[in-house]
């Protein structure tokens, strides 16, 4: 038998009315914030990722799938072509590719798969589900503005409560500046020295090349060294700190609670100042239900034009499973079955079309299924009613109608159906 690929995995009914009900939810909340959609390819080429996720990140240095992609052709070259791990980078590839710097400020959603070679477990899947935002633009259209993280954070709230996921915490920090990272890393690569060889082979690695990443180990013997270094808010500079303080203001006048955590650094090497996570208690080990930050370099790294901003990326995955217990109100189940009789499928599909029509739900029988299996089908879907469609029935232009639960068996007319039927 052929299975699917270790760490992917088929989202079947009646789990995908939920995939659903939280991408309606998304579109419409970030509509409200006036944000639109864009839809970038899902590989690109890897210097994009090496470049715009960095060289010493765990996404590039183990989890990436690339590939040599021949030339098909002699006009064409051969190239290093990878899977999308995330889709920052390829937002902003869009963004300078496009020009779309000309509109000014970008409020920019995605929702799709990304991929990484991760080790798989509850909640970390090698394909796994993105949705994300990103703001980007000139500094004049504002995208520097710390009133454009607070407003990100506070969507990103709303969008939770709307979900009737209640129990998340924001974690936040500023990573401050590239002026200030450089003397914290300074600093990390100091207090590193004479412990680095205690540590794990990544975090040896990392002392010398990324002492930032560092903060990314999961090797529980490291902890305790790790809870020793510096931190890199006592390396935040005036400008990166009231920068920082902005942002914590307007949270607390639209009453966001958040708690400042000065160990979050995050695993991607783009980020500047404001970086953040929300938790949930129920996800268990894999609890980060999103992460994001502010990005001011991102655009220059790639080749573009000066273009501050910030984004985030929740993982739907995850999302989906914190929502399970509360989302049984969520899948709609046929409002009708219709079963027609022997030689009547045609004037029970046209019946079927013409109650569709009105937004109901309707299963379709089949005339070759007896009265009994009918009845046995129509309650296996868990339809509400259902609905025979015989010739006497066609003739007389009224249908008998059983509601599945009661037991309750009426008469309507062809033109009664629908109001009975909803109500
Ligand atoms: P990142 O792009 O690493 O900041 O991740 C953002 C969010 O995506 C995380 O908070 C997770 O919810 C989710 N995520 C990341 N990696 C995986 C994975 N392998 N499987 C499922 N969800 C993931």
């Amino acid at each position: 038998m052929i299975k699917a690929v270790r760490g992917t995995r088929d989202l079947l009914p009646p789990e995908t009315a939920l995939w659903n009900f939280v991408e309606a939810a998304v579109r419409d909340v970030f509509r409200a914030y006036n944000f639109q959609e864009i839809r970038t390819p899902i590989f690109e080429s890897t210097e994009l990722f090496a470049r715009g996720v960095g060289d010493e990140t765990d996404i590039v240095t183990k989890e990436m799938y690339t590939w040599d992609d021949k030339a098909r052709a002699a006009s064409e070259k051969g190239q290093s072509l990878t899977l999308r791990p995330e889709n920052t980078a390829g937002v902003v590839r869009a963004y300078i590719e496009n020009h779309l710097w000309d509109r000014g400020l970008n409020k920019l959603y995605y929702i799709g798969p990304q991929f990484r070679r991760e080790r798989p477990a509850k909640g970390r899947y090698r394909q796994f589900y993105q949705i994300g935002a990103e703001v980007i633009g000139p500094a004049s259209a504002g995208s520097e503005s710390p009133a454009r993280d607070a407003e990100v954070l506070e969507m990103l709230a709303t969008l939770l409560d709307r979900l009737g996921i209640t129990d998340w915490n924001l974690e936040l920090n500023s990573v401050g500046t590239p002026a200030d990272r450089g003397q914290f890393n300074e600093a990390l690569r100091a207090a590193l020295d004479p412990v680095k060889d205690k540590m794990c082979g990544d975090c040896q690695r990392r002392a010398v090349t990324n002492p930032l990443r560092v903060f990314d180990c999961k090797v529980p013997a490291d902890q305790p060294i790790i809870d020793t270094l510096p931190r890199i808010s006592q390396f935040l500079g005036g400008e990166s700190r009231k920068h920082f303080d902005a942002v914590q203001e307007i949270l607390r006048s639209v009453e966001v609670e958040f708690h400042v955590n000065d160990r979050l650094v995050r695993g991607l090497d783009y980020y500047t100042r404001t970086a953040f996570e929300f938790t949930h208690g129920a996800l268990g080990a894999q609890n980060a239900i999103l992460g994001g930050g502010r990005y001011d370099g991102l655009s220059e790294m790639l080749g573009g034009p000066a273009a501050p901003g910030i984004g985030f990326a929740i993982g739907e995955d995850r999302l989906v499973m914190s929502l399970k217990e509360t989302a049984e109100g969520v899948l709609r189940k046929p409002d009708a079955y219709v079963a027609p009789m022997a030689g009547m499928n045609g004037e029970a599909a046209k019946l079927a079309h013409e109650l569709r029509r009105h937004d109901l739900v309707i299963e379709l029988g089949d005339d070759a299924f007896k009265l009994k299996k009918s009845f046995e089908a129509a309650t296996r879907a868990g339809a509400k009613y259902i609905l025979i469609v015989g010739e006497n029935e066609v003739t007389a232009d009224v249908f008998t109608l059983k509601n599945l639960a009661t037991g309750e068996q009426v008469s309507v007319p062809r033109a009664e159906l629908v109001r009975r039927i909803q109500g």
